[in-house]
């Protein structure tokens, strides 16, 4: 074994870590990325940032670098609730557009953006263990090398399965979601890649979505309840996926009559699980370690990206780094906390199969056909909206 010294490490090299280490580096500190992966691939994840999340990324400064390297800008969103499409940049908070890309080609970006910025990248090295304390330590291991390597802070950013979270032990809270997301990248798909699609369908509890990438693929979910006889998974099921798409959607079936399957097809649970204060003792968590969505709603890029933007503000505003990363873990808190509520709201509304979400669906949907900025804008203009009962009882036609 042997050992070296770091300002910051990150446990994994994905969106968040390389946003944080891409900036931190940048101001002067001496960062190391330890990413398992050699080459990213398609591992079926977020593809499609909201608007809100497209300000996260202008406040880290990566805009202008997504835009030139791999992402393209999509204005337009159709909910299916009828009318014509809504257009992002004059009607959300931030007056931004979504955006998307492949997730693999954008993970290539940033990671290469981090190392230029000056950050060590290793790549093929898997964590294999972190030691909380002053400094904290990380265990690495290369083939048959294994490192102690430690740093003023350590930032755990290893994903929706992070081990950071156990070796550091914190607790994680689980808010089971009885509904899985299934995704997979098309081409040859009949539309504009300026235009996002999303249709919920609240009679089956399913909802279907195409979210454009550049050069010509896109990228389609469908949502649907784990109540449902089958579990799509592999590419063995893509006729499944067409019919059940075309069964929750069928004014976007169209655009998939020649579209041809260049991915791999699985399912994901859409639970809600997170950690509360993600910080302690020279450890931090962000992305998805610290808190992982329900995909269905497409916030966790837009949520890595702001925890990658306050950890950085906080650690830039004070030589006291365990102060700084508690107070971005407070802030986590808070921020997470209304993300999570959104979704629960939404689920509530638009997706359960229960008596009492159909009642509630009698109310609260003939209101919003008529009026539909009744539906909170959380999922697009992000959780620094007001966030109360009156806010919720229109939402769910009570007021
Ligand atoms: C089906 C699905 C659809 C989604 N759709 C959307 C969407 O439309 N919009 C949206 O905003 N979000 C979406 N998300 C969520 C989004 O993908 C995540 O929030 C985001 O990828 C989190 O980024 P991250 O950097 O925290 O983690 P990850 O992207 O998982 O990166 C973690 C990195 O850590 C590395 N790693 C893990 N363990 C180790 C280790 N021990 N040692 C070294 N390296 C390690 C991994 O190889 C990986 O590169 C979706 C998620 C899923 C599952």
């Amino acid at each position: 074994m042997s050992s070296s010294h770091y300002d910051l490490i990150t446990v994994g090299g994905g969106m968040a870590a390389s946003a944080l280490a891409k900036c931190m580096a940048e101001s002067g500190a001496k960062v190391l990325i330890l990413e398992q992966e050699t080459r990213f691939r398609d591992r079926i994840r977020g593809e499609y940032l909201m608007p809100w999340g497209v300000a996260e990324i202008t406040a880290l400064g990566l805009y202008e670098l997504l835009c030139r390297e791999c992402a393209q800008k999509i204005p337009w969103i159709d909910l299916g609730m009828g009318g014509p499409p809504r257009e992002f940049t004059t009607t959300t908070a931030q007056q931004q557009p979504a955006m998307g890309y492949s997730h693999p080609e954008m993970q290539e970006v940033l990671l290469t953006a981090a190392e230029h910025a000056g950050a060590e990248v290793r790549r093929g090295v898997t964590v294999q263990g972190v030691e909380p304390g002053e400094p904290a330590v990380v265990i690495a291991a290369s083939g048959k090398n294994s490192e102690r390597i430690s740093a003023r802070l350590v930032v755990g950013a290893n994903g929706r399965s992070s081990q950071t979270r156990k070796w550091v032990g914190f607790e994680l809270t689980k808010e089971p979601n009885p509904f899985l997301i299934c995704g997979i990248v098309l081409k040859g798909v009949a539309t504009r890649d300026d235009i996002a699609f999303v249709q919920f369908n609240p009679e089956i509890g399913t909802v279907a979505t195409i979210f454009p990438q550049t050069k010509g693929r896109f990228r389609v979910y469908l949502g649907y309840p784990s109540t449902m006889n089958y579990r799509l998974q592999g590419s063995g099921d893509v006729k499944l996926l067409f019919s059940e798409f075309a069964r929750t959607a069928p004014v976007l079936a169209p655009f998939l009559t020649s579209a041809e399957c260049i991915g791999p097809l699985a399912s994901f649970e859409a639970d809600d699980f997170w950690v509360k204060h993600p910080y302690r003792n020279g450890v931090a968590l962000i992305g998805d370690a610290a808190a992982t969505s329900d995909p269905t709603h497409g916030q966790g890029m837009a949520i890595s990206f702001r925890d990658a933007r306050v950890l950085r503000d906080h650690l830039l505003a004070s030589p006291d780094w365990d102060r700084a990363a508690h107070a971005y873990a407070s802030e986590h808190d808070e921020y997470f906390a209304k993300c999570h509520t959104a979704g629960v709201w939404q689920r509530q509304v638009f997706q359960e199969q229960t008596p009492e979400a159909r009642l509630r669906r009698q109310k609260a949907m003939p209101l919003i056909a008529e009026d539909p900025t009744r539906v909170p804008d959380y999922l697009f203009s992000g959780p620094d909206l007001p966030m109360d009962d009156s806010v919720r009882a229109r939402f769910f036609g009570e007021v």
